[in-house]
């Protein structure tokens, strides 16, 4: 049994009269776990939840074998629960993710209900969630991650007791909602019209009617410009713009208004000429002026951080948006993630990738390589042979299923499991890209979802099912085959992504047109270097600025955007600037996400180096086949210990540097 070594919010109860009771009546023998489960459930009893005394009283457990009765009636429950709500979930939103017809207009508000989206609240108000906080531990990631002996069971209740660490008032939670559905408002109507936006002398470089979205769209055109011999112009202004919008220093009037042309380097704005205004333009007055918008950018993010701090008093083993994104969330500490995202900042091999870009684009490198695409390789064989090689063999998504058995022993399955993994894989023609909609109970079963064109399916729809069977496999291993359903899934979504890349990466062999040439394989590792630095630098980024804000309470928004401004050209100098250049630059704090979508950009590179690391270890043996199955059986333990039963090591940087080391050496 674990011991709680959490110091609990004391609160406003005083809990001491209710253990003192409990321990006369249970014995001295049970002072630990009297202790921990009064104070735990103490902790989330709210005033309306009635006499926490009277229910301490009636619902703690002291027999061994009542307890693992209670933990198996909680296992299998929530089990049926959470696999029916998913499917309830599912076929509600059949009509607008599958392609079976017109779309009615109650389809989207179907697909929008989410029947579990209270289940953690009502499971509180029906004492559920207390009888587990009142007889099961709550840990902590320190505990969890020191857990080198614990059983299986063990693992599960964590993840049982872990379902309830938080109880966040629907008010707070509300607010929450509120503050990111504002911030994502206020990102998706951020446009700039590039045809209005000129080069340092006044050009007009971009054509008319592109209108791009920052930073995804910003970002996009910059990186389609290395196609371009002049395109190095173009991306100067597109860097230019995006300083422009970190330091707010964009004037509130070209906002997505293309009547007016803005000179980014100069900061000045004049009325567009009659003739360039697109027919499409929003409704705007032209007022040429080069007011810039109130600090709106920072306003929202602090917005965000203000919502979430609402939320730290009922989270008692991670009480800041911080510690949840870390504990809760990725479930790595915090300097442990960092320590790895500088691992491949610092790197030697920095330089040296940095050298062969400079190869290849003819120059000295500037800001605008931190997004550099040109080691993407370039298919030796044409997509058109490839779409109708595909077409002729899947002509509808049922000749896509009929196939799986030999598309998973041409990934090393054994006949028997193929079978088995093929019969719990359902396919169905998706109207969107292509999905893996995993199952939450036994007897339910994953769907691959797939478009296929009314022709036949294409080479781009195949190479994202082979994808998303990648992760139907995982997901029916980590769910049939894992011992406790509590522990069902993989330890984040990274764990599940790097699966599916390495079942993506076999899509042409398993066509039957041969494998990448070294040469392609050894762009692809150069460019998921380089991704993964630039995307490393991002987040340090956003980490910093959630500690400037949890330290800087009382900052005006204008003192958050100096803060990013100055955490940017930090990161900036330490780590790009030296194979860069750009000195000052406060290029970092572009990304949306840090915007809308806090305290997320760092698992993006903790994705690619869980890649790379299961893919190193797949190829040890060479099958990727029994390899996924015997990772995936473990379920969702926490990273770190996923990784080393799959690898033998922690989550590490060191399969991606190795890998790129081999890279450049070729
Ligand atoms: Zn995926």
């Amino acid at each position: 049994m674990l011991l709680m070594t959490l110091v609990l919010a004391a609160g406003p109860m005083n809990t001491k009269p209710i253990e003192d009771e409990l321990l006369k009546k249970f014995g001295e023998a049970q002072r630990a776990r009297v202790e921990r489960g009064v104070r735990q459930t103490a902790a989330l009893w709210r005033k309306e939840d009635g006499d926490l005394a009277a229910f301490a009283r009636d619902n703690f457990l002291t027999e061994q074998k009542e307890l693992d009765d209670t933990f198996a009636r909680f296992e299998a429950n929530f089990e049926q629960l959470d696999g029916h709500l998913l499917e309830i979930g599912r076929e509600l939103q059949k009509a607008t993710a599958l392609d079976v017809g017109p779309l009615l207009k109650v389809d989207p508000y179907f697909a929008e209900y989410d029947p579990g989206a209270h289940l953690t609240e009502d499971l509180f108000r029906n004492k559920l969630g207390f009888v587990v906080l009142l007889n099961f531990p709550l840990t902590t990631l320190e505990q969890r991650l020191a857990a080198k002996d614990w059983s299986r069971q063990q693992w599960a209740e964590a993840r049982l007791a872990g379902r309830f660490a938080r109880r966040v008032p629907a008010e707070v939670q509300q607010a929450i909602t509120t503050a990111s559905a504002g911030a994502s408002l206020y990102i998706d109507a951020y446009n700039v019209w590039m045809h209005h936006v000129l080069a340092e002398k006044g050009e007009r470089l971009f054509p008319s009617g592109m209108r791009l979205i920052s930073h995804w769209n910003l970002r996009d055109e910059l990186k389609a410009q290395y196609a371009d011999k002049d395109g190095l112009a173009r991306q100067r202004i597109i860097i230019k713009v995006m300083e422009r919008i970190v330091t707010q220093t964009i004037p509130a009037a070209v906002i997505d208004n293309p009547t007016v042309d803005w000179n980014p380097f100069t900061n000045t704005v004049v009325a567009a000429a009659e003739g360039t205004i697109e027919a499409d333009a929003p409704k705007k007055p032209a007022a040429p002026s080069t007011k810039p918008e109130p600090d709106v950018r920072y306003k929202k993010l602090q917005a965000n951080w203000a919502a979430q701090k609402k939320a730290d008093p009922y989270s008692p083993t991670a009480p800041t948006a911080i510690d949840r994104a870390f504990s809760l969330g990725a479930e790595m500490p915090e300097a442990r993630v960092k320590e790895l995202l500088e691992a491949v900042l610092a790197s030697p091999l920095v330089p040296k990738i940095a050298a062969e870009i400079e190869k290849k684009v003819g120059r000295k490198l500037e800001p605008a390589d931190l997004w550099f695409n040109g080691f993407l390789p370039r298919g030796s064989i044409a997509e058109k042979d490839l779409d109708a090689k595909v077409r002729a063999k899947y002509p509808n998504a049922q000749a896509f299923a009929k196939d799986i058995p030999r598309i998973l022993q041409g990934l090393g399955f054994p006949a028997d499991r193929a079978k088995y993994l093929s019969e719990r894989i359902l396919v169905d023609p998706s109207r969107g890209a292509g999905h893996a909609l995993q199952a939450a109970r036994r007897g339910d079963f994953p769907h691959l979802r797939t478009r296929v064109e009314k022709d036949g399916m294409n080479y781009k729809g195949y190479n994202i099912a082979v994808h998303e069977l990648g992760h139907n496999v995982e997901q029916v291993f980590s769910l049939y085959d894992v011992d406790h359903t509590l522990l069902a899934g993989v330890p984040n979504t990274a764990f599940t992504e790097a699966i599916a890349f390495v079942f993506q990466a076999k899509d042409l062999e398993l066509l039957g047109v041969g494998k990448p040439d070294a040469e392609a394989e050894r762009l692809r590792v150069l460019n998921d270097f380089w991704m993964t630095w630039e995307i490393a630098s991002v987040a340090l980024v956003d980490i910093e600025v959630w500690h400037w804000m949890y330290d800087h309470p009382k900052a005006t928004p204008a003192q958050l955007r100096d803060a990013t401004v100055e955490i940017s050209k930090k990161i900036w100098n330490k780590y790009c600037a030296p194979v860069l250049g750009g000195k000052d630059t406060p290029l970092l704090g572009i990304y949306s996400h840090m915007i809308s979508y806090p305290m997320y950009l760092f698992n993006y590179p903790l994705g690619h180096l869980i890649a790379f690391q299961i893919e190193e270890q797949v190829k040890k043996t060479g099958k990727i086949g029994p390899e996924i199955e015997r990772m995936s059986k473990l379920g969702a333990v926490t990273p770190d210990a996923w990784m080393v039963h799959a690898s033998g090591e922690p989550v590490s940087a060191g399969p991606l540097l190795r890998a790129t080391e081999a890279a450049l050496k070729k």
